[in-house]
């Protein structure tokens, strides 16, 4: 069990790692979150865990009202944060009371979305049940619900009053929900930690679940590190957490959520590696360094079932091509990246066909 610090400029909060679910009351209890606690969740995760976190909550003489919504990036609505305020305020619930999200990235973000708005920002404490949510979603006080013009285009940054962990939990989750998680950690790997990365390429893969506590510390680390100096996104700095993610993104939306988060960023490391190689910016074995490990952790790497076109289509619809260029982070060497490169999108395309038709003769 450890507690990890994270500074911002006008506050602090900590991220529990490690701790066993069924505690979490006492904890609630001891930081005076308020006797009125909302649990948000999904059907799945609240079936395999909601009577212990409310059996924890309950203990604590607590008064949980519970708000359980359809698993899936489909619950991010403004419908539903509007049932959840209407909740909130048919409960009497006051600012001193707190909305707990017991789930994955899609129910934090819903979740800490209401917490700010309720009554002004109300207690927001997370409890992240899946490997990318804990790596990722629960730092960084991004929240936010989808229109159906785009994702994420109505939120706010609001920061958790603390974030609590059981490695537990991940025990029930799919191969296919972890895999996403392992591909967001060997991205802070390439980002910013050899030793990370090193556990990937020494380990058994089968050993993996012994290192996840160690791995996932070091992740939140990195990403904590970012959040601190630049809080609001209004620096640059995030850009580095974004390696993998301009192509990674394009490649998701575009091919209509074929490939999962975890699965698009892989083909997006893969191929900004690949572009990094060919610019110059890292040796030919860091490429084939990387998508050793990809193909090792079972994550695509390999652009057979993509439509080029369609990335770029997207890209330019999305205005991420800006006078016809796109910004990377590019890879000079594992745990060393370089920050708004801007490329001309022709040499992006190029690149890319190159590495499709190399991967066709291999
Ligand atoms: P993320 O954005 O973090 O991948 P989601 O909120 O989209 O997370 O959740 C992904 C899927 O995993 C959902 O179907 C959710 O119900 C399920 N899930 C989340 N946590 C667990 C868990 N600990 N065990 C089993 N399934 C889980
Ligand atoms: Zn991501």
């Amino acid at each position: 069990m450890k507690k990890v610090k994270v500074n911002l400029k006008d506050s602090h909060y900590f991220i529990y790692l490690g701790y066993p679910l069924k505690d979490i009351g006492r904890l609630l209890t001891e930081k005076r979150y308020g006797r009125r606690i909302l649990i948000l969740s999904d059907t799945n995760v609240f079936s395999i865990y909601g009577k212990i976190m409310k059996g924890s909550l309950i203990r604590e003489e607590k008064e949980v009202i519970d708000v359980v919504v359809r698993p899936g990036e489909g619950a991010k609505t403004l419908n539903n944060a509007c049932d959840m305020l209407k909740k909130c305020a048919e409960n009497k619930m006051g600012r001193d009371d707190t909305i707990l999200t017991l789930g994955g990235g899609v129910i934090s973000d819903l979740g800490g979305f209401v917490a700010s708005i309720y009554m002004r920002g109300i207690n927001f404490v997370a409890v992240p049940t899946t490997l990318l949510a804990q790596v990722d979603a629960s730092i960084g006080g991004k929240t936010g619900v989808n229109l159906t013009f785009g994702k994420n285009l109505v939120g706010s940054f609001y920061q958790p009053s603390f974030v609590y962990m059981d490695y537990n939990t991940l025990l029930t989750l799919s191969e296919r929900e972890k895999k996403q998680g392992i591909a967001e950690i060997i991205k802070y790997g390439i980002i910013k930690s050899k030793k990370i990365f090193d556990i990937f390429v020494d380990k058994p893969v089968d050993e993996m679940k012994k290192h996840l506590p160690f791995l996932i510390e070091e992740s939140i680390k990195i990403k904590k590190d970012v959040v601190e100096k630049d809080e609001k996104e209004k620096k640059g700095l995030r850009e580095i957490l974004n390696f993998g993610h301009t192509l990674g993104h394009a490649i998701e939306i575009s091919h209509l959520s074929k490939f999962s988060h975890g699965e698009s960023i892989s083909l997006g490391m893969a191929a900004e590696t690949y572009i990094s190689w060919k610019l110059g910016f890292c040796r030919k074995d860091v490429y084939f360094t990387v998508k050793g490990v990809l193909q090792k952790y079972g994550l695509p790497f390999n652009f057979s079932s993509i439509t080029i076109d369609k990335i770029f289509n997207y890209l330019r619809y999305d205005k991420k091509v800006r006078q016809g260029n796109l910004r990377f982070v590019l890879v000079q060497n594992i745990g060393k990246v370089k920050s708004g490169v801007v490329v001309k999108i022709e040499d992006v395309s190029k690149i890319l066909k190159e590495m499709i038709k190399n991967e066709k003769y291999r």
